[in-house]
């Protein structure tokens, strides 16, 4: 789905990803594991060009330049980030309706009924015309996914999507992420829930000092690591 070869990215004199190559495939998770300021935030947001890289290229399969590959990966990936970035003036189901409707042309019809079956298939639609801040962490963060969703992305991008939220509010949110990977969605996950992680990647990868040290099945990767360093992270976060 995803072909990332000799990826860079520097801020200032600092490189905080040098030279990523990696493959994702369709239907595929992959989960990324690092410490803190390893640059699995700035990886990810160049995934979705976001962030635009210093060098290297990420083609979309289907793509027939660099270019063409840029201005989809706006458009076909989606993303899920920490802090649950919902507008916050704007009610559940505008926060819904709105992309659909401003770069898909959908009418507002067409996009509130979309987003009702998506509210419905996280158990949210009673909250339709509440606001964000009526809603709690867990329910935020179900939103922000569907609303990434109802633009009909090819792949999912997830940044620490639950390292904000009250431990007990975690799960439901899990719960709705192994749902989507279940169902065949092709996902790139920052976390550091090592149970979601040996559940549903089909990868885990250990990202650190902005290069990948080690990818590998998430099983062998947390019981068996080859690298040193692997190891070390995981003795702090198992
Ligand atoms: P992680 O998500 O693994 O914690 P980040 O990708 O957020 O790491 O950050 C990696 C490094 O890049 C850090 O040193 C951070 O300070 C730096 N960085 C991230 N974004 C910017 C930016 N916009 N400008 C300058 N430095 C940045
Ligand atoms: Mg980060």
């Amino acid at each position: 789905m995803m072909t990332v070869r000799g990826l860079r990215k520097r801020f200032g004199d600092t490189e905080v990803i040098q030279d990523v190559d990696l493959d994702i495939h369709e239907g595929e998770v992959v989960v990324v594991i690092g410490p803190s300021g390893s640059g699995k935030s700035t990886l990810i947001r160049c995934l979705n060009a976001l962030e635009p890289a210093t060098a290297g290229e990420i083609m979309l399969t289907g793509s027939n330049s660099s270019r063409e590959s840029m201005a989809r990966l706006r458009d076909e990936v989606g993303m899920v980030f920490q802090d649950y970035t919902l507008f916050s003036h704007l009610s559940i189901l505008r926060n819904m309706t709105l992309a659909p409707m401003k770069l898909r042309g959908l009418s507002r019809a067409d996009a509130e009924a979309m987003a009702m079956k998506l509210l419905e298939r996280v158990g949210l639609e009673h909250k339709a015309q509440a606001m964000p801040a009526e809603l709690s962490g867990g329910q935020q963060q179900r939103v922000a996914i569907v609303r990434a969703l109802a633009m009909q992305p090819r792949l999912m991008l997830f940044d620490e999507p639950t390292s904000a939220l009250d431990p007990e509010t975690v799960n439901e949110v899990l719960q709705v992420m192994k749902e989507l990977a279940a169902e065949g969605m092709t996902m790139v996950v920052v976390t550091h829930e090592m149970g979601f992680a040996r559940e549903v990647a089909d990868r885990a990868i250990f990202f650190d000092g902005g290069k990948i040290v080690e990818c590998a099945a998430p099983t062998q990767l947390f019981s068996a690591p080859r690298e040193e360093r692997t190891r070390q992270f995981l003795t702090h976060v198992l």
